[in-house]
């Protein structure tokens, strides 16, 4: 399976992290390898100082595709989660200064955390579901899916372009304001509506 990250999705983190706002999706892509184990702690890599949170809502593709038409993008997919784009932010900052990929930042070992999924069906709108995510406790990020700049359809479209969607591929649509650093001996604790779906240890 692989990972397809979308950046910038949400106004208010492009204004925190000074971005420009893109006019067409901002896509990375994560490896296999990236993905922390169920019951596995987060393990902050020794090549970092500042790993930053980013909470996200998850699509799992359930169906091959190519060139999907938005218009049928539901097709291809039964179940959203939520999980976390951990990012090497320092590492980020001067990748982007340089104008290089952003691998070495995103796309790590341990970098992406796969909550639970849930039917799609337990949600009235898609476009309208409230996640959030807690740390030690606090809650640091609070979103919904109405403020995504591009929808799940759309993104769906757009991914199908570039990639071929395949069956247990996971996206990652993009985080909202409120990204912050973790440090050794957090717990980490997502939410969608008021259901967990992940709680993880950092170390
Ligand atoms: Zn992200």
């Amino acid at each position: 399976m692989k990972i397809i990250c979308v950046g910038r999705n949400y106004a208010a983190h492009i204004q925190e992290l000074d971005s420009e706002r893109p006019s067409s999706p901002v896509l990375f892509l994560k490896p296999d390898s990236a993905v922390v184990l169920k019951n596995n702690p987060f393990i902050i890599p020794e090549f970092s100082q500042n790993i930053h949170y980013e909470v996200e809502i998850l699509v799992k593709i359930n169906k091959i595709g190519k060139y999907i038409d938005r218009k049928f993008a539901h097709k291809y997919y039964d179940e959203i989660g939520l999980g976390i784009d951990f990012t090497a932010r320092d590492i980020q900052n001067h990748l982007k200064e340089k104008g290089l990929p952003w691998e070495l930042a995103k796309a790590f070992d341990g970098s992406a955390v796969i909550g639970n999924f849930v039917s799609k069906t337990q949600f009235a709108d898609l476009n309208d579901i409230n996640f959030s995510l807690e740390q030690n406790g606090n809650a640091v990020q609070t979103g919904n899916t109405s403020y995504m700049l591009w929808k799940i359809d759309e993104l769906i479209e757009y991914i199908s372009k570039y990639f071929t969607v395949k069956i247990g591929d996971v996206i990652f649509t993009g985080t909202p304001s409120g990204v912050g650093q973790v440090h050794p001996d957090d717990v980490l604790k997502g939410y969608i509506e008021s259901d967990e779906m992940f709680s993880i240890k950092v170390k």
